[in-house]
């Protein structure tokens, strides 16, 4: 479960090759942070693992299955967008169940797995509450636990914290890795901030117009770089 490998996957638009041929291999469990300038391929890719853009060329293993034509909802992964996408005139309880409404579960079920997201995430006081009666952190939160209550194996998260400001963001870097350690879950997560994918990624995947240009630990990254183009992204100058 939450295996996750990259086979020479390219991306076309049109003419233009946005994504150069990106192979790799993810461990059951590991933070994985694509990290890159603007424009280089990050939400693209990310896009592809979840099926909401098409594989010009290469595979999408998920678990030992090539996942290439399967839609979204079956490859057992969630993706938690920078923009919240939660439904305004719902509450917050009833945007946590909407996955599972939509997979037809009873009401039981529906309010064991809230219930269980809402503890983890801390959001039991808020459930009978609009989004709109949220603070920016708590909003990410129901985000989140739209995304955990099926309980995928793999999460994607496209630049989640981006629009909080620096003391939430600190305090949501603490929650995301919590979270992943409390679920045990593969987490590939795009950022283009250092201070993340240096404090949050078991392994981080640097990326420049479409290619991988070094993937390691953030230590490897940091004091080993294979070029400049590393090195000045993950901030060890020489
Ligand atoms: P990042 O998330 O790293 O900022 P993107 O994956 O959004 O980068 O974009 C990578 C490149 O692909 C950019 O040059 C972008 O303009 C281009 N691109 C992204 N989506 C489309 C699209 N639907 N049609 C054409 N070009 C696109
Ligand atoms: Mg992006």
């Amino acid at each position: 479960m939450g295996q996750l490998k990259l086979e020479n996957v390219k991306k076309r638009f049109g003419t233009a090759e946005v994504i150069k041929g990106v192979s790799l291999d993810v461990k059951h469990g590991e933070f994985i942070v694509f990290v890159g300038p603007s424009g280089c391929g990050k939400s693209t890719l990310l896009r592809m693992i979840a099926g909401l853009e098409e594989i010009s060329e290469g595979d999408v293993h998920i678990d030992d299955r090539v996942v290439n034509s399967l839609p979204p909802a079956k490859r057992g992964i969630a993706m938690v967008f920078q923009s919240y996408a939660l439904y305004p005139h719902m509450t917050v309880y009833e945007n946590i169940a909407f996955p599972l409404r939509v997979d037809k579960l009873s009401n039981d079920e529906v309010d064991k797995k809230v219930m269980v997201a809402a503890r983890i995430l801390k959001l039991e006081e808020r459930l009978q509450h609009k989004p709109g009666e949220l603070s920016g952190g708590q909003r990410q939160r129901v985000a989140i636990g739209r995304a955990i209550v099926r309980e995928p194996s793999v999460f994607l998260f496209d630049e989640p914290l981006s629009n909080l400001d620096a003391a939430l963001r600190a305090t949501m870097r603490v929650e995301l890795t919590k979270l992943h350690h409390d679920l045990d879950a593969t987490m590939i997560y795009v950022t283009h901030d250092q201070v993340e994918a240096m404090t949050m990624a078991d392994r981080i995947v640097v990326l420049d117009a479409g290619f991988i240009a070094q993937v390691g630990t953030p230590l490897e990254l940091y004091h080993k770089p294979d070029n400049l183009f590393v090195a000045g992204f993950i901030g060890n100058p020489k």
